[in-house]
């Protein structure tokens, strides 16, 4: 995996241990040699990433949109920002230059990012990894809903699975770089190819 795009927190949360684990993956992907792309920000886990690859000298790429590049919070330091103008273009953007995605604790902007690479996978319009760093089990009551949405009809087990899970970046890498994405439907097939 050359890049992945990772999605988390424009806040650090009250527990350490977040900024930590965040500091870990900057730390794990500089070290070998995993491109990082993000939302660009300077704030939150999305720095402490962002500062960890750089001091590191790894590569860093920002995917801002227009509307949050003139706050205080862009990264000024980055290896290049890609300013789009939209929301919705930067998740397109990101997800060209990303092999796989990895979601860390977060709020909105996290989940709705995580969602939407799902959503792409389910249809196999993506057949890129996807998982989940699990920093003390904070995705545990997201993925109890999934469960919950597989059990009531609502969500195929099969894309329920396309999530790996892991509180340990290096293992949560591991997975996805064995990661194959489920077979498509004929309906689904049809869909997307159109
Ligand atoms: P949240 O989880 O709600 O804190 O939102 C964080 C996610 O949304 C990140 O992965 C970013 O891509 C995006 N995002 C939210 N706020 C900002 C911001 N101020 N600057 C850049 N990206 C942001």
């Amino acid at each position: 995996m050359k890049r992945i795009a990772v999605f988390c927190g424009s806040s650090k949360g009250f527990n350490d241990d977040y900024s930590r684990q965040a500091a870990e993956v900057g730390a794990y992907f500089a070290r070998n040699q995993i491109g990082l792309v993000y939302g660009g920000g300077k704030i939150g886990l999305m720095g402490i990433i962002a500062n960890t690859m750089l001091d590191n000298e790894g590569e860093v790429i920002g995917v801002i949109p227009d509307l949050l590049r003139h706050e205080e919070v862009a990264h000024t330091k980055i290896t290049r920002m890609i300013v789009t103008k939209k929301m919705s273009k930067r998740k397109v953007k990101i997800s060209k230059l990303v092999d796989g995605y990895i979601a860390l604790p977060g709020g909105f902007g996290t989940l709705d990012e995580i969602f939407e690479a799902l959503t792409l996978g389910q249809l196999g319009i993506e057949r890129k990894a996807i998982g989940i760093l699990n920093t003390n089990n904070f995705f545990n009551l997201a993925l109890r809903q999934l469960d919950h949405m597989v059990q009531e009809g609502f969500l195929k087990q099969e894309n329920r699975d396309m999530i790996m899970v892991s509180d340990s970046i290096e293992t949560l890498i591991e997975k996805m770089a064995a990661y194959e994405a489920p077979k498509l439907s004929k309906v689904v097939k049809t869909v997307v190819r159109k």
